[in-house]
């Protein structure tokens, strides 16, 4: 998995898991850990075998997710329950003393019992934490699927086009559009990194509703995104990619009363027969650079 793929995966859970405590009165370290573990449920339940079905990758995610809900309530209520009945304990001993001569000793081993029991519940919580750290790092490197954007990811970009690529000839056209924003750095810088997420988004959003059945997206890297167009001709190719630069320069996104200008570089270049995804991505990039080079906001194609 990719260090973004990474740093976007571990963004979600934690601001999943920042939504989940503001919405509980009281929330436990152990409402915590049963959300790490769950979540590594969710990761390790998107597997490989996916990359031809991101409908089915984003519904398994959502179920899984939906029974996460379930299970951190009822996990909650159990922590909750344990805690409870320890600052009940902790009550009844200050009760019965404050009505009593006051024994320091016999009082001071109760609340040390009380205290002890405590720790060892956040102990408990840490190790399972610990734990639950190792197998989300050892999980999303199995998971194809971009955490932020819900498109594929790149480790998905280069299966797929291996297995493309290690057939023997071109038996259909494919064509793949590499996408840049332009100015990222910038409109993160100015309008926050939170914003700039919420443009990924948009813009994997745009891709996914103007691409045919049978069109692939993936999240390239941090703001680059990869798509393959099977069987469609050159022409067609470089009217989808002139329609996507139009698509995401026209869309009037607005923070706080301010339109953010977002545009895209757009590189297409054509499977040749002998390419491997490197020399096919080489060329991408390619017409993606000259796109750049040439004032950005427009589609390059180098076919050779
Ligand atoms: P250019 O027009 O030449 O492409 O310039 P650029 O600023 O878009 O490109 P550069 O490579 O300098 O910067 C890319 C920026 O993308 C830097 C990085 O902070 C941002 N970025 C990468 N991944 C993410 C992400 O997941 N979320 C957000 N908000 N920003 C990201
Ligand atoms: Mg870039
Ligand atoms: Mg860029």
């Amino acid at each position: 998995m990719q260090k973004t793929d990474l740093k976007a995966l571990i963004e979600q859970i934690y601001e999943n898991l920042l939504e989940r405590i503001d919405a509980e009165e009281e929330p436990t370290k152990g409402q915590v850990v049963t959300y790490l573990k769950d979540a590594v449920e969710i990761v390790s339940s998107i597997n490989d075998k996916e990359i031809d079905s991101i409908e089915h990758a984003k519904e398994s995610f959502n179920n899984s997710y939906k029974e996460l809900v379930k299970q951190s309530l009822t996990s909650y209520k159990s922590t909750n329950q344990k805690f409870g009945e320890l600052t009940q304990r902790n009550q009844e001993t200050i009760e019965k003393y404050t009505s009593q001569q006051i024994d320091l000793d016999i009082l001071s081993t109760m609340f040390d019992e009380i205290q002890s029991h405590m720790i060892e519940e956040v102990k408990k919580a840490n190790e399972v934490i610990v734990e639950l750290t190792e197998k989300v790092k050892t999980l999303e490197e199995t998971s194809n699927l971009d955490p932020l954007t819900k498109v594929f990811n790149r480790r998905a970009l280069t299966s797929y086009l291996s297995e493309v690529c290690s057939n023997k000839g071109v038996p259909y056209s494919l064509h793949l559009i590499m996408l840049d924003i332009d100015n990222f750095k910038t409109i993160n810088d100015k309008y926050g990194h939170i914003t700039g997420d919420k443009i990924l988004i948009f813009i994997s959003n745009i891709l996914k509703k103007t691409l045919r059945d049978g069109d692939k997206v993936f999240r390239y890297g941090g703001e680059e995104f990869t798509v393959i167009i099977n069987r469609n001709t050159d022409e067609q190719c470089e009217l989808i990619a002139n329609r996507l630069l139009t698509l995401v320069s026209s869309n009037r996104l607005i923070y706080m009363g301010e339109r953010i200008a977002v545009t895209t570089s757009i590189g297409v270049t054509k499977l040749h027969a002998g390419d491997t995804p490197d020399s096919l991505l080489s060329r991408a990039d390619k017409a993606l650079y000259i796109s750049k080079r040439n004032g950005k906001n427009m589609v390059s194609k180098v076919c050779e």
